[in-house]
């Protein structure tokens, strides 16, 4: 569930962007869409509790966020947020495994090898665990990433553009992944991207599939 109002947020040394007010309710899945520069990864950012916002209110899986304090915002972005960022942010020094294992150390968890495991098998990508980052392609990267991202069974997913320089079957795979793993966790997705190809790829999915009312799925155009 996300929720927000009046959302606003003003760069230091750059634009004040202000953004629509949603609800999204839990197990929902939004594609936020818009030109590059927009406002996504800065909508994103704000929904995972990265950066405060200038002025607004945001509820995100039942939390109030700005009553969270820098040190508590981590802790609960570790439990409550999948991030799927544009750039992926694996550690290159780390097997896939122990990538894994860092996202429940980051929880304040202990490490859990069955879980582990079966988060890659889900993707597709456990017989990769050994490996180094360095050592995948560009689309088992992002399966290890994504792996990674809703291990803790996030309640909220969020991908930031998913799609960027794949192919069109690689980018129905991803977003079909992603469609998936949201589905099983019953978590929300979100979907960031300036991909006009998105859309038509999210859309019959989302009816078909899962049968979520046509409106669920919002379209904001900044
Ligand atoms: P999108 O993800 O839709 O491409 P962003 O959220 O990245 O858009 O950026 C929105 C706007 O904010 C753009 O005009 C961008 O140049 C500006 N911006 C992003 N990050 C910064 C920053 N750190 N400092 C100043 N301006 C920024
Ligand atoms: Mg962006």
């Amino acid at each position: 569930m996300i929720r927000t109002q009046g959302l606003r947020y003003q760069y230091p040394n750059g634009p004040l962007l202000a953004f629509p007010d949603v609800e999204v309710p839990q197990g929902a899945v939004l594609l936020l869409s818009g030109p590059s520069g927009c406002g996504k990864s800065t909508w994103l950012a704000l929904v995972a509790a990265l950066m405060a916002p200038t002025a607004g209110a945001l509820v995100v899986a039942d939390q109030i966020l700005d009553a969270l304090k820098s040190v508590a915002a981590d802790a609960w972005r570790a439990r409550a947020i999948g991030f799927l960022p544009q750039k992926l942010h694996l550690s290159t020094a780390l097997s896939v495994y122990q990538n894994l294992a860092m996202a429940q150390w980051a929880a304040g968890q202990s490490e859990d090898a069955a879980r582990i495991l079966a988060a890659l098998q889900t993707l597709g990508v456990d017989e990769l665990a050994q490996r180094k980052p360095g050592q995948l392609s560009g689309g088992q990267a992002q399966r290890v990433a994504l792996a990674r991202a809703v291990l803790l069974q996030p309640r909220v997913i969020l991908a930031d553009e998913p799609t960027a320089s794949l192919d069109d079957a690689s980018a129905a795979q991803a977003v079909g992944l992603l469609l998936d793993t949201a589905r099983q966790q019953g978590a929300t997705l979100v979907i960031a991207t300036h991909d006009a190809r998105v859309a038509g790829l999210l859309a019959p999915d989302i009816n078909g599939q899962i049968g979520i009312q046509p409106s669920w799925l919002l379209r904001l155009s900044l």
